[in-house]
């Protein structure tokens, strides 16, 4: 231990380069530079302080930042490099409409922020108007698919996907929403802390209406009657635990049913409206919530459902606004709710936004400047590298019955793998901006976002197509597709490294590859079938097997304490958790059996073992602030980045023998309460 502090302390000061330690020559090491650990801290009482304790003193949280990881870093970097190519294009002329036209123009209208505070609310003036115009609760039909058609949000949600029980239909789907706090808890968990922010997020609905010209009285008059309905919706709401249930979400309606438990909202006639004309067949995720909003409607004065309305089209476009709307949208959201200091630069704001709205347009530029052919050779040998480690692991389980293992062997055969980019582009021809407002064109990228949606439903799925634009910094599974999917933005260090040692890669996309496909058989993901219907493929009793294991992970998760007094929740992380687990599990076998018969090497003092778990704490090496754990804790189905290594590293345990680990050290519990599942 102590010649790898020596190698620290050096490191911190002048480089790794120019220091030497007497066990093991000193090398260049980027992907895991000595600095980043703290060796004051024993491996076996805190691994995540061990492995980044250095990382945390030196990257110190930014003013305009709620968390800064590693993650965050790539992240922010990949936004650099976008924000190069706009300005580029931004630069250029260009043809009107073409591709880089509509990119620059989004770009440069949400950066002119004279304009912006020179147009004030007059992008949103029309709507409010016909909102206030309206007469009669009936009229509220048509505002209300006028606003998601624009992408503004008011009671529920309407989109089109695959239909659960055949993979390959799109269908229409129903889902709640409406809300201005992310989930119903938020209204309904009891609590100082909670009633706190109920209170600063009504004064911040009175300011916004200040903001639109609401005289003091009738803005704080109209707040409260804005939270009085979000509060009934959130009554009537599924909470975020049970919205996980595939089985609780699939519910399937005609126009008729669905008419017979809206009396007093014609939902009939919204989706005429939407232009969608299937009469049967329809996913309505929560049917309590439909009927529920068709009585706040009835019970409601016009006079309050006006107000909700229009603080739904000031809430949802805020940001596209004037420095004062912006600033107050801010207060809230970034500061109250997440403890940030200090708003992010305008550019960083204004590319997310590119990104988000016309994100394979970006795409396509982006992976031609930066993506090398040769990451995506290599991801596919390091995907199928884990997919037999997988398959190894399921052959071996001990729980489970071999009928089940078949068929889980099946599914993961069948898993399809996207890396990179889409092989075939979206074609944006349709879309056309103008250079009136960076509001009004984001409502036309909605619009046309919304259309193409519409078209969808009734036909076959595409299933070629992406659920995350390249330049993204993630990656994910979809369990109706049974694909999962690696953007470039993911295929760069800390995740990947074109030239580090295997250990580095596997302990770091590796597990990501190997996260990703344990989706498919998470509590949720091991409800659908090879083909991506939602389907029990399994025996009883294994099913019964399965969640007894799965169990384990709840209490542990549930019993972590992230901030004073507060918990984990370990039902809404169990998939995620589930995923980690089996991702480092997954990926050390892989990694093994990638290193048969060749020498691994010993890198500033640690076996290709340790690298394998420095890796993967690095990876999730954070900052965070206390207001943003309390927000991850109650919206985010992902644990929190110490948790994600502590949390799992303690029940594993090729990791307690790679760090000499033993029971009584804080790393270590007993066996029993392994999660073992994948
Ligand atoms: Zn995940």
């Amino acid at each position: 231990m102590k010649s790898i502090f020596k190698l620290m302390a050096c490191g911190l000061a002048f480089g790794l380069t120019a220091c030497n330690s007497n066990q093991n020559q000193s090398m260049e090491d980027k992907a895991l530079s000595m600095a980043d650990l703290d060796t004051t801290v024993s491996a076996s009482a805190d691994f995540y302080a061990y492995a980044t304790g250095g990382w945390q003193k030196n990257n110190p949280l930014p003013n305009d930042k709620s968390r800064y990881g590693s993650f965050d870093i790539l992240a922010e970097e990949t936004d650099k490099k976008v924000k190069d190519l706009i300005q580029e294009l931004a630069n250029k002329k260009n043809e009107e409409n073409s591709v880089e036209w509509k990119i620059a123009t989004l770009y440069n209208l949400g950066m002119d922020e004279a304009k912006l505070n020179a147009d004030g609310i007059s992008p949103i003036k029309p709507m409010l108007d016909e909102i206030d115009a309206m007469t009669d609760k009936a009229q509220i039909v048509d505002m209300v698919a006028k606003m998601h058609h624009q992408g503004v949000s008011a009671f529920f949600g309407l989109f089109g996907t695959s239909d659960p029980a055949n993979s390959d239909l799109n269908i229409p789907w129903y889902y709640q929403s409406g809300l201005g706090l992310a989930n119903k808890e938020y209204y309904t968990d009891k609590g100082e802390r909670e009633d706190l922010i109920r209170q600063q997020y009504v004064e911040h609905i009175g300011k916004m209406f200040a903001l639109i010209g609401y005289s003091e009285e009738d803005a704080k008059a109209a707040a409260k009657n804005v939270f009085e309905i979000e509060d009934q919706l959130a009554n009537v709401s599924m909470g975020s635990v049970e919205e996980r249930d595939p089985f609780k979400t699939t519910n399937k309606m005609t126009v008729e049913e669905m008419s017979a438990k809206s009396p007093n909202f014609d939902i009939a006639k919204y989706l005429e409206l939407q232009g969608i004309t299937v009469k049967e067949n329809i996913n309505v995720c929560q049917p309590l919530f439909l009927a529920g909003v068709s009585d706040i409607i009835a019970k409601q004065s016009l006079d309050n459902l006006k107000q909700y309305l229009k603080w739904n089209v000031v809430n949802s476009s805020a940001s596209y606004l004037n420095e004062d709307l912006n600033k107050q949208n801010f207060e809230f959201y970034g500061k109250t709710l997440s403890g940030v200091p200090v708003q992010q630069d305008r550019w960083k704001r204004v590319v997310r936004v590119v990104n988000g709205n016309l994100g394979e347009c970006v795409g396509e530029i982006f992976v031609q400047k930066y993506f090398p052919p040769e990451a995506k050779e290599r991801m596919v040998t390091l995907v199928e590298n884990l997919r037999s480690a997988f398959g190894e692991r399921i052959k071996n389980l001990d729980w489970m019955s071999e009928e089940t293992k078949a068929k889980a062997l099946e599914k993961l055969a069948a898993i399809t793998v996207k890396i990179g980019y889409p092989d075939k582009w979206k074609d944006y021809s349709k879309l056309l901006l103008k250079e009136d407002s960076y509001y009004a064109n984001v409502v036309r990228c909605n619009e046309f976002e919304f259309d193409d949606m519409v078209s969808k439903i009734g036909k076959p799925v595409d299933k070629t197509e992406w659920g995350m634009t390249p330049q993204t910094v993630n990656a994910y599974y979809n369990p109706s597709t049974n694909e999962i999917c690696f953007p470039a933005g993911i295929l760069q260090p800390p995740f990947f490294y074109m030239d580090a040692d295997d250990a580095v890669n596997y302990g770091a996309i590796g597990v990501v590859i190997g996260h990703e496909m344990t989706h498919g058989f998470d509590d949720q993901g091991r409800n659908f079938d090879k083909d991506g219907n939602l389907a029990c493929w399994w025996t009883e009793e294994d099913a019964a097997k399965f969640t007894e294991r799965a169990k384990v992970l709840i209490d542990r998760y549930s019993a972590i304490v992230v901030l004073d007094t507060v918990h984990a929740n370990g039902e809404l992380s169990l998939g995620e958790n589930i995923a980690d687990y089996g991702g480092l599990k997954i990926s050390f076998d892989a990694f093994k059996k990638a290193s048969e018969g060749k020498k691994q090497p010993t890198i500033n003092g640690f076996t290709p073992e340790q690298r394998f778990y420095l890796s993967y704490a690095k990876v999730w090496a954070n900052n965070i602030r206390d207001e943003e754990i309390i927000r991850r804790t109650k919206e985010d189905v992902h644990s929190l980045g110490k948790w994600r290594v502590n949390g799992q590293l303690i029940g594993i345990d090729d990791f307690h023998k790679a760090f000499g680990i033993k029971e009584g050290d804080a790393m270590y519990i007993p066996e029993s309460e392994w999660a073992k599942i994948w």
